[in-house]
């Protein structure tokens, strides 16, 4: 199984829930977001209001549901979680509506997978506190307006590009999440050793911070794992020799590429001679989803200057060729 995945696995249930920060003040990282919420939630509770919409974008395993959870907190309500794939029908998304209380927090995660019905329950779910519900059939059919508790929906999505238009206006708050630098996740390492009671060194917690590609999901898992290194290895601490030994074993390079991240540049570069490759056209040759590709693998790659977008498709740049130790024009 691939370490550097960035779904949610079994262990990550398991132990993110002790790791996230539960408070604006603990969150590391995130700057414009974290100074723009507190704006808005001390406002809105000022005004002893519920919190605008917010809808947060970005990669997977960047804080979104825990800023959610922030939120929450912040603001002294509940939070309900749900996600677009789980809700099929307009009555689920109804009943989920109808039971929150005054000021709680619904989290939709992947909100872009909900259908075209359920969506449109929240159009006025979000809009007038209300949802409408139908009340018989064909020509005897009327609707009704049931009022809801006003609430905060947050929505989370990894695609802002797939949301329809009429949802996304309906957030006043839009944020989009950024990679993590080598610094924040080097803090982020330290803090989660610290809940999980393992002793590290700062270079052995660099050295995490180096190789989680900018994701505080993946330096978690990470440090999960040298630790395991570090208990029958060696005497428990983690040292850079210990996190270097073990993230090599894992197959996680000195810049966080894994073996799919290398497979996507080799390939750009022995298949495609480095490009211009069609999105598309790269991914049926690495049997991988398109939009996996452009949503999960890519952004980073191209942060990192490993890819350029260009018009005629995607070119692997002198920096993909030195990193993986090929000749440029070979
Ligand atoms: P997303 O919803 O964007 O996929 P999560 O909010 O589930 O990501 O975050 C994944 C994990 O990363 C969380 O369990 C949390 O422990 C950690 N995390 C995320 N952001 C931060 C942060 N700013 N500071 C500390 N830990 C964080």
């Amino acid at each position: 199984r691939r370490i550097i995945t960035t779904e949610v696995t079994e262990e990550d249930k398991r132990i993110e829930p002790n790791l996230r920060p539960k408070y604006l003040e603990e969150y590391i990282g995130q700057e414009k977001i974290r100074t723009n919420l507190k704006v808005y939630i001390d406002a809105a509770k000022a005004r002893g209001e519920s919190l605008d919409h917010v809808l947060f974008y970005g990669p997977p395993g960047l804080g979104k549901t825990t800023l959610s959870a922030i939120i929450a907190n912040e603001m002294g309500v509940n939070m309900k979680v749900t996600s677009g794939p789980a809700i099929e029908k307009p009555g689920e998304m109804a009943a989920i509506l109808n039971n929150l209380q005054e000021g709680d927090v619904l989290f939709v995660d992947e909100i872009h997978r909900l259908n075209r019905q359920v969506e449109e329950v929240l159009y006025p779910a979000m809009e007038d506190f209300a949802i409408d519900i139908m009340l018989g059939k064909d020509s005897s059919a009327r609707s009704i307006r049931l009022d809801l508790p006003k609430f905060t929906l947050v929505g989370a999505t990894t695609r802002a590009g797939l949301l329809t238009a009429p949802l996304r206006d309906r957030f006043g708050v839009v944020q989009k999440l950024e990679f993590y630098t080598p610094q924040e996740l080097k803090i982020i390492v330290c803090r989660s050793a610290r809940v999980l009671q393992v002793e590290i060194e700062e270079e052995g917690a660099a050295e995490i911070a180096k190789r989680s590609r900018g994701t505080p999901r993946l330096a978690n898992r990470l440090l999960k794992r040298v630790r395991d290194f570090a208990q029958i290895k060696y005497n428990g601490t983690i040292t850079k020799e210990v996190a270097d030994f073990a993230l090599d074993i894992l197959d996680v390079d000195k810049l966080g590429l894994d073996c799919n991240d290398r497979a996507i540049l080799t390939t750009m570069i022995e298949k495609f001679a480095g490009g211009p490759v069609g999105l598309d056209t790269l991914a049926a040759s690495l049997g991988e989803d398109a939009g996996t590709l452009e949503d999960v693998y890519e952004p980073y790659l191209l942060m990192n200057g490993f890819i350029n977008r260009t018009s005629r498709g995607r070119v692997a740049t002198e920096r993909a060729y030195e990193h993986l130790g090929i000749p440029m024009g070979s």
